[in-house]
Order: structure tokens, then C-alpha cells, then sequence
């Protein structure tokens, strides 16, 4: 059995309570994929130092030269992408294309970011004075605490810690205790490509024992957090009480509206994909989709052919929530709703030794039950008939949630109209409720976020402080507001 270690200022080390947790592989629980340690605040506290330290070289550094590191990180994900994808499926379970995806998702990130190490543009701007110019400049926060979550391993971790890089801070990552050994090779990587020790260091542990103890730190000057809402908050109240900047990508109960006039295959294919795929375990899965009444039969019908067809090929991550959206199902079925489709736990056969659960399809949902409104983060899709793209758009938007949207028609003006009014951070028209591009911003509105962005060129915005500068050569003390004497 692999035993794994914190990368704290460039070396490995030993948990100092000697303590590991196991990391199961949630296809077959039997299967231990390694011992990764449980870090308490002393060990957070190291990494942190070691962040420290390592913070004046690495701040320094001109960013374009940052950005060749971060670049060669982007090569080497791209090198060992057959071998992350195949720790990725141990971990967490996603089928093979999807990991790769998760891979290739990192080095796009990485080529991006090297980019920005080049551009990191600021303004250059007259002065109302005479011989005196403005200009404002980037600066790198400080050490940074990043915490993240496990269904997209890889790329939530480079989302934020090649943005957070190229911005000059360090870091210390604490990575979802379901996915640590991608963090680790991860780990491997950044020190391959000879980024100096320190500027990233790993520990691992569970939330309320590592987690918090970075969050709480206040040598650690920004949290940047993947994960539930609940968490999120609280992540964000204690940021609050230190005045230190956070950055929270956070859950969702993403609606897509099917109109009359929509390629009605299509939009099968996309509800399915959003709501089945990688067994509904993302943040922006569709859990809601809204069928316009004249085309309601006929779109249940080839729904219901895809949910059969559904291959279920990726387990649920762990016990916990195994438990949790079975209780949710109990929980639809006693509200009222129709099961319409699965529902079922899966053991038996190629699924009995691991966290199966049928892609599952509820109609007749009550609006205001737990199932139509909470996050479920697994394959459970309620279905509503509406009358009118109105209708469609307020219920959509009816819940606490903000993260995506999206709808299927080929009417422009009801395509427009939606985007301009659907309460959401990312908006689709004509596709599924996921997928991302790396130069572009990704997050959400109301519970889903707090107003900020990773990736894009919005990331930069979030791990780095703006220095407004004033350049005097009039050879006289002058200010804007009145002469002085
Ligand atoms: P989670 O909130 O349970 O945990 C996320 C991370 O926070 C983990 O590393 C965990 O150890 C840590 N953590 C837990 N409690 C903590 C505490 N008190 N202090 C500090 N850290 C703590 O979420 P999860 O189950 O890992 O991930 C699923 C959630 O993540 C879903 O809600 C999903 O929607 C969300 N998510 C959001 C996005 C996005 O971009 N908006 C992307 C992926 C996942």
C-alpha cells in the first residue's frame, strides 16, 4: 500500500500526528488507491512558512518568465495525459474521455496563463494636472490558500493555482480528500518543470481538520475555494472576520428550457448528457429541464431513450453521498412526485462492488420540494411542463441557485430574451448546461458564487491587487482637488 506525503518548501513530509486517511477507489471500495496523510494545523502551518519564504523569489520574478514555467507545467499534463486520466479513473471514478478531458482542460489553463504572464495589462492615463501621469499596475496578494473538490480534480486545482502563479503569489493546496492523488502527481509535475520550492506546497486532510486551519491562518492572505455552498459560507464568514479577499465557486441547480420550436433530438442528448453523465456528479449539471407542453410527449419519449441507453458507467464518489441522493429519491417519491425512470441503488455484477445508482426521472415535482430545489450532485433530473417561455425563464430562476442555464429553440428573439433574463453566471443556447473554455470566466450568481471568476483573464482579476501609481514632474507639490499653497 502506497503511502503518500504533504510537498511542503519542496520535500516530502510526514503528517506530524503520523496519521493517514484511506483513498478508496468508489468503483470497487475494496480497492485502497493509497494512504494520504491527515494534516493538522501544524503541518498547514509549515506549509504556510514554506509559502512564506518562497514568496520574494517567486513575486520577482518578471511575470513572462513565471508564465514559461507555468507553460512547461502545460506540457507535461499534456505528456502524461494517458497516465493522470488513469489516476483520475481510480480516484473518482469518470470514465476515461471525460478524465482526459479533465487533463487537457489543465494544459489549455496552463497555455493561457503563460499568456497572461505577457499581457497582466494595467492603464496608462493622463493626469488632470499638468506633468504628472496615472497609471495603475498588478500586484500579487500573497500567500494563497486554495481548497478545492473532487469531480473535476485536475482542472479545479489548475483553475485557480496557475492564475494565482502567474500572478507572483505562492500557495499552499488543500485537495478534495477524495481525489489526493492527483494533487500529488500534480505536485510531481511543478517540481519537474524546476518552479522553485515553495511557491506550491500540498497538504491533504479532511475539511473541518486542514481546511479549516488554512482558511483560519492569517498569514494566509487569500482562500480560493471549490466546493458546496454550505461550506463555501462558512468559508466566507470567517474570511469576513479577517477582511482577507475569497473567491468561492460553489454548487448549482442548473435548468434547461426546451421550447416547440426546439431540434428536439438534440436537446434530448444535452438534458441527458447534463443530467446523466459522470452520474450528474458536476456543478453544472442539468437537474431541472422545462418542456413547453406542445412538445412535451414527444421530448419524454426520446429522453426516456436516452436514460436507457445511458451505458452508467461512473460510480458515485463515496458512502456519503451515495446515502445522500438515495434520500433524496425517498424523499421525491413521499412529496409526490412520479418517478418516471431508475431510482435505484445498482449492486449487482460489473456494479456490485462499487457506489452505482440509475440515472433517475421524476415528473409531477412538486416546485417548492427539496428535490426541485436543492443540489442533489447526482443522476436525478426533475422534469416540469410549462406553457410559455415566460413561465420557463421565472422557474428556472425560482430557486437559491445561479450557476447555469440554458436554452434549446430556434427563435432568436426567445433565445435572446432568455440570456438577457435568465438568473445565471454562464448561459447556453442551444447546448447542455456544462462545459467551459479556459479564456473564458466561469462561476455564478446568487448561492453559487460571490461575484468572482476563475478561469479567463477574470482569474487575474482575483489573485492580484491593482497599485494605482501617480508620476510627478511638474517640480511642484500639486493635487486634484485644489491648489495648494
Ligand atoms: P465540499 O464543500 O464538501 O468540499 C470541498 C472542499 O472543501 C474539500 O476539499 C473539503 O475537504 C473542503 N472543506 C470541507 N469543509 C471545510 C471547512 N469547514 N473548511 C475548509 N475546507 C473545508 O464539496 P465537495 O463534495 O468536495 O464537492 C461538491 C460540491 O462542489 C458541489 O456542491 C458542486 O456543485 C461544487 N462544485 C462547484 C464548482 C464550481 O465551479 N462552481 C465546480 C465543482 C464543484
Amino acid at each position: 500500500m502506497d503511502k503518500y506525503k504533504n510537498l511542503i518548501g519542496g520535500k516530502l513530509i510526514e503528517p506530524s500526528s503520523g496519521e493517514y486517511f484511506d483513498n478508496i477507489d468508489p468503483a470497487d471500495k475494496s480497492d485502497i488507491v493509497g494512504k494520504f496523510p491527515k494534516s493538522n494545523a501544524k503541518d498547514v502551518e509549515a506549509a504556510i512558512e514554506a509559502a512564506k519564504n518562497a514568496y520574494a523569489e517567486w513575486s520577482d520574478m518578471p511575470p513572462p518568465r513565471r508564465g514559461e514555467l507555468i507553460y512547461k507545467v502545460g506540457e507535461l499534463l499534456m505528456r502524461d495525459q494517458k497516465k493522470l486520466a488513469e489516476i483520475i479513473v481510480h480516484e473518482n471514478g469518470k470514465p476515461t474521455p471525460a478524465a482526459m478531458g479533465d487533463i487537457k482542460s489543465s494544459a489549455d489553463v496552463a497555455y493561457f496563463m503563460a499568456g497572461e504572464g505577457r499581457r497582466m495589462y494595467g492603464q496608462t492615463t493622463y493626469s488632470s494636472l499638468p506633468r504628472r501621469w496615472a497609471l495603475t499596475k498588478r500586484y500579487p496578494v500573497g500567500v494563497c490558500g486554495l481548497i478545492t473538490a473532487w469531480n473535476a480534480p485536475m482542472a479545479i486545482i489548475t483553475w485557480k493555482l496557475f492564475p494565482a502563479l502567474i500572478c507572483g503569489n505562492t500557495v499552499v493546496l488543500k485537495p478534495s480528500e477524495d481525489t489526493p492523488l492527483t494533487a500529488h502527481y500534480f505536485g510531481e509535475l511543478v517540481k519537474e518543470v524546476g518552479i522553485p520550492d515553495g511557491v506550491v506546497n500540498i497538504v491533504y486532510g479532511s475539511g473541518p481538520g486542514t481546511g479549516e486551519a488554512l482558511v483560519k491562518n492569517q498569514d494566509v492572505k487569500l482562500v480560493s475555494f471549490t466546493g458546496s455552498s454550505q461550506v463555501g459560507v462558512k468559508i466566507s464568514e470567517e474570511c469576513g472576520k479577517q477582511n482577507k479577499t475569497c473567491s468561492l465557486e460553489m454548487g448549482g441547480k442548473n435548468g434547461l428550457i426546451v421550447m416547440p420550436d426546439a431540434d428536439l433530438k438534440t436537446a434530448a442528448k444535452a438534458v441527458a448528457a447534463g443530467a446523466f453523465s459522470t452520474a450528474g456528479q458536476r456543478c453544472a449539471a442539468t437537474s431541472r429541464v422545462f418542456i413547453h407542453e406542445q412538445v412535451y410527449e414527444m421530448f419524454m419519449e426520446l429522453l426516456l431513450a436516452e436514460a436507457k441507453a445511458d451505458s452508467i458507467s461512473c460510480p458515485i464518489i463515496n458512502k456519503r453521498q451515495f446515502d445522500r441522493i438515495l434520500s433524496y429519491i425517498e424523499e421525491g417519491k413521499k412529496s409526490g412526485a412520479k418517478l418516471a425512470y431508475g431510482g435505484n441503488a445498482l449492486a449487482e455484477g460489473k456494479y456490485a462492488k462499487g457506489y452505482y445508482i440509475e440515472p433517475t426521472i421524476f415528473t409531477d415535482v412538486n416546485h417548492n420540494s427539496k428535490l426541485a430545489q436543492e443540489e442533489i450532485f447526482g443522476p436525478v433530473l426533475c422534469v416540469f411542463k410549462i406553457k410559455s417561455l415566460g413561465e420557463g425563464i421565472k422557474m428556472v430562476n425560482s430557486v437559491d441557485y445561479g450557476l447555469t442555464a440554458s436554452i434549446f429553440t430556434k427563435d432568436v428573439d426567445s433565445a435572446v430574451h432568455a440570456m438577457d433574463k435568465l438568473e445565471a453566471g454562464c448561459c447556453y443556447i442551444n447546448g447542455p448546461t456544462f462545459g467551459s473554455e479556459p479564456h473564458m470566466p466561469f462561476g455564478g450568481l446568487k448561492k453559487s458564487g460571490n461575484s468572482h471568476r476563475e478561469p479567463g483573464t477574470q482569474a487575474v482579476d482575483v489573485f492580484s491587487e491593482w497599485k494605482t501609481i501617480y508620476i510627478d514632474y511638474s517640480g511642484i507639490a500639486q493635487q486634484s482637488q485644489y491648489k495648494m499653497k
